[in-house]
């Protein structure tokens, strides 16, 4: 057994915690804040690839199905046209969405964007091994950028769509990689998921499943950075000076309070030579207005009649959330989309010192946060 202690009790603090205790080690999660949550406390959060999920609560105890209700955000998404126009495309269903764009553009339309999911079926092909797995896999090559994509769709609401998902992650669709396409295939092929009690219930269950298995939760307790002993990890160094001893460290809490050249760069997901971009993390400007609006799990992506960035827009009860772009709604990013996927590995130069969440391989968002939980947990290993 090794006593682990897990910093930041966000998604991947909650899920290392979970998965490690369920494996036999003495767990302390430190959280600087009064909560556990991190930035599941953002709003509706609709998510893909629920399996990772699945996966963690089937390993862990009772199944996702029996603990939450987890249930398809229907329709997926609403696009809203400056000119009026909205489309209104339904989850999981790649012959509903050609079928609404014909409804709203003219026949053929659904086609073009069928081209576009297929380009994502093809680099999902090549990024999966990578996203999923921790080592050995080679970065994907990225052929052209998302406006290249985009420049062979005929229907200009399509493009400024395409090109969307690069500005709403804070980056240029002249620069994002091609690759990125994978999102609107992963939505329409493997659907987009909410809990119907909201992220609230997720922390919940997570957090009290965790402590079921033993791990020990300590709130308002801001580590100042990993304690080293030479290149081994020895507990966690509190702001307050005092230290936390550890055999092993799961680091989730921002990446600046590590030392300088520790991080192992994982080159990202999408390598490209010229990537290279020191650029300060784009803020989360999210407003809250009292709007009144029909709560729904449903985002609204709306496209400003310039060609500017879409605005992500969700109707909640509290009035109506806007995730105003440019901005980083899926964590820190820099200016540009491949230094979103550009995160340190998960195993440091140090020791038992393991990165995890948002911040490390294999990126931001619900999923692949959950996903570095995993990979981290595998790593460690069983006590
Ligand atoms: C506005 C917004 C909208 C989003 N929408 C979506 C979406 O629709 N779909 C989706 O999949 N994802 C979405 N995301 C992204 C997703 O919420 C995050 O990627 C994920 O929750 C990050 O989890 P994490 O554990 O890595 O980080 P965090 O949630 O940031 O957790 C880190 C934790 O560490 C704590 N901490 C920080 N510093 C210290 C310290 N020094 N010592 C101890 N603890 C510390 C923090 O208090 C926090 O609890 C959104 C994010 C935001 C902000």
């Amino acid at each position: 057994m090794a006593r682990v202690a897990v910093v930041g009790a966000g998604l991947a603090g909650l899920c290392s915690a979970l998965a490690l205790a369920d494996f036999g080690h003495d767990v302390t999660v430190l959280e600087s804040g009064p909560a556990p949550g991190g930035q599941l406390a953002f709003g509706p959060q609709p998510f893909t690839l629920p399996a990772v999920l699945r996966d963690l609560f089937r390993k862990t105890g009772r199944p996702l199905e029996r603990e939450l209700d987890v249930v398809p955000v229907e329709p997926a998404v609403r696009w809203v046209f400056a000119d009026g126009i909205e489309v209104a495309v339904p989850n999981a269903s790649p012959s509903g969405a050609r079928r609404a764009l014909d409804d709203a553009f003219g026949p053929g339309t659904g086609a073009q964007w069928d081209a576009v999911v297929a380009h994502g079926d093809r680099s999902w092909r090549e990024l999966r091994p990578l996203v999923l797995g921790h080592a050995g896999a080679k970065p994907a090559r990225s052929a052209g950028t998302l406006r290249d994509v985009a420049a062979s769709l005929r229907e200009p609401r399509l493009r400024a769509v395409l090109e969307s998902y690069a500005t709403r992650h804070g980056a240029d669709p002249a620069t994002a990689p091609a690759a990125l396409t994978v999102l609107p295939y992963l939505e329409q092929t493997f659907g987009v998921w909410t809990v119907s009690e909201g992220l609230a219930g997720l922390v919940g269950v997570l957090a009290a499943r965790a402590a079921e298995r033993g791990a020990t939760f300590r709130y308002d307790m801001p580590a100042a950075g990993p304690a080293l002993d030479g290149r081994r990890v020895a507990g966690v160094t509190l702001a307050g000076g005092d230290t936390v001893p550890a055999d092993t460290v799961v680091w989730t809490a921002p990446a600046r309070l590590l030392p300088d050249g520790i991080a192992v760069d994982r080159r990202g997901l999408f390598a490209r030579r010229r990537d290279h971009d020191d650029a300060p993390p784009a803020a989360v400007r999210t407003v809250v207005t009292q709007e009144q609006a029909q709560p729904t799990a449903t985002p609204s992506i709306r496209f400003p009649a310039d060609a500017g960035p879409a605005t992500v827009t969700y109707d909640t009860p509290e009035g109506r959330v806007e995730h105003l772009a440019p901005s980083a709604v899926h964590g820190a990013a820099a200016g540009r989309v491949t230094a979103i996927f550009r995160r340190p590995g998960n195993v440091t130069r140090i020791r038992g010192l393991y990165l995890a969440g948002a911040g490390a391989h294999p990126g931001p968002g619900i999923p692949l946060v959950a996903q570095s939980a995993a990979i981290v947990t595998d790593l460690i290993g069983r006590a």
